[in-house]
């Protein structure tokens, strides 16, 4: 064993049991007047002592094998218990593009995995991701450098958000002319026009896009691809297009009333909600006048920041209304916590059956019922099931849905050979991220649905590694053929 090594694992059983250290965040009645970053974080102190719990266990790290991007995590908290907290975010930045948004807006599926969890609590590494990619930028040595040689080669990049990033870098750091096409004002895609301010500031994401900017990777800002400019059109002028447009188009309940004023998509509240005015379009840019009741349906982390949102906008009574149990809640259960510690009451086993208006064709209340659970479905959740007779009245001024998503059909309709199957989605040789369309790869929400930034990264990391090949002629088109319905 090395002299290193021996010293990682010196006080291994005494760092076992040590309790987690906690990090800040501000205190609920300043944070809730105003949209700016609730968790503070860890400072130098913090951050080495929570560091230093980590028991460097041996390899394969359970850690590690839970972070779809693979982080080295033992390496970098052993460097950030050092006090190397540029190394240490030197190490993130190795597998992950992103580590700085990573690290606030991971659900930490890798503190899921730490041992420690089993005694008095998982290290915090998500937390200390955050806080060695930000002394890192202080640190200025978060530059992509790419290749002085370049190749000739051109890739156009439709969408900017974590997929979109991820293959932009990847590809201009082998030699590549990358093109980014972004259909909002600024780029960043989901990261600045979905996510709110509250957990990742905006600041955070235009860094990126600034670091890119300096790398040679071009944005073009207010550019629907599709529309004027097709797919087909870009083939015509790159060597290849990746596509990491997301999922940003919204499920409906289609009950009575829905189409009544005062009731919201959550992409739409959100983005009046959060994004300053000069970073949207004309019109997107009037505020939401939401009253005091607000209910927001959904279960899912979208339907947290709607009613987190609504709370900074000033709403008194903010009700979220699920119609599973917590247990089969999705989302962040930590965020979660930060929810209802601000004020919203989760309504548990209930869905919204009606809308009632008033005579000016507003919402003024809706109509619930109780569920009780039945049978897992599909999905392995137990099913929800009305409990007959058990409605009642819940006066709203504002309800606000977030209860799916799915891709923009608007590509695939429009494109030739481009093959969608269920809910608009590009059907993908996952593995390598191609398409039916020879030259095209996508990866990311538009591929496997709405799913976590870290796993956007993860999948269009394979596709970048797989259109570099293609750009090198050492790529062979898989064949993607829609399954076959099955016959009953
Ligand atoms: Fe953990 Fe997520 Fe960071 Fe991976 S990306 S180390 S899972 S917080
Ligand atoms: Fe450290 Fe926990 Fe990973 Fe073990 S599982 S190496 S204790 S972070």
């Amino acid at each position: 064993m090395s002299v290193q090594s021996f010293y990682r694992v010196i006080d291994r059983k005494e760092r076992t049991y040590k309790t987690p250290v906690p990090y800040e965040k501000r205190p609920v009645e300043e944070r809730t007047t105003d949209f700016d970053e609730v968790i503070c974080g860890f400072n130098v102190e913090t951050a080495m002592a929570e560091a230093a719990r980590c028991i460097q266990c041996p390899d394969p790290q359970p850690c590690l094998l839970n972070c779809p991007a693979g982080n080295d995590i033992p390496e970098a908290l052993w460097l950030t218990s050092q006090g190397d907290f540029v190394g240490a975010a030197q190490v993130f930045a190795q597998t992950s593009p992103l580590p700085e948004v990573c690290g606030r807006v991971c659900p930490m599926l890798c503190q899921r995995g730490c041992v420690l969890g089993k005694y008095n609590g998982a290290v915090t590494i998500g937390k200390i991701e955050a806080f060695v990619a930000n002394k890192a930028r202080e640190a200025g040595v978060l530059a992509i450098n790419p290749p002085a040689q370049k190749t000739g080669k051109k890739v156009a990049v439709v969408g900017s958000g974590p997929a979109g990033i991820t293959v932009a870098q990847e590809l201009v750091m082998k030699g590549h002319e990358i093109t980014v096409f972004e259909a909002w004002p600024k780029a960043g895609g989901v990261l600045v026009y979905g996510i709110p301010n509250f957990k990742l500031n905006k600041y955070v994401v235009q860094e990126k896009i600034k670091d890119l900017e300096k790398a040679g990777v071009t944005f073009i800002t207010n550019t629907r691809i599709g529309d004027k400019i097709t797919i087909d059109d870009l083939l015509k002028e790159y060597d290849a297009v990746f596509l990491g447009t997301g999922a940003s188009i919204e499920a409906k309940m289609d009950i009575p009333g829905e189409d009544l004023d005062g009731i919201y998509t959550s992409t739409d509240y959100l983005v009046r909600a959060n994004v300053p005015t000069e970073m949207l379009p004309p019109e997107k840019q009037q505020k939401y006048n939401i009253g005091k009741r607000v209910a927001v349906i959904g279960g899912g982390d979208t339907a947290v920041d709607c009613a987190r949102s609504s709370i900074r906008l000033g709403a008194e009574e903010v009700t979220i209304v699920y119609r599973r149990t917590e247990a089969e809640m999705p989302g962040n259960k930590v965020e979660r916590g930060v929810c209802v510690e601000e004020g919203t009451k989760i309504n548990y086993l209930q869905a919204p059956v009606e809308y009632i208006g008033d005579e000016n064709g507003h919402v003024k209340a809706m109509k619930v019922i109780k569920m009780e659970l039945g049978e897992p479905d599909a999905s392995g959740r137990r099913r929800p099931v009305p409990i007959e007779g058990s409605e009642f009245i819940q006066e709203v001024d504002t309800v606000v849905l977030a209860v799916g998503y799915w891709p923009d059909p608007f590509l695939g309709e429009r494109t030739n050979d481009l093959v969608t199957h269920k809910w608009g989605l590009f059907l993908t040789d996952e593995e390598v991220g191609a398409t039916s369309k020879k030259g095209v790869f996508a990866a990311g929400d538009n591929v496997h649905g709405p799913d976590l930034v870290i796993t956007a990264i993860a999948t269009a990391q394979k596709a970048a590694k797989h259109i570099e090949a293609y750009l090198n002629g050492e790529f062979e088109w898989p064949e993607i053929k829609k399954p076959e319905r099955r016959k009953r």
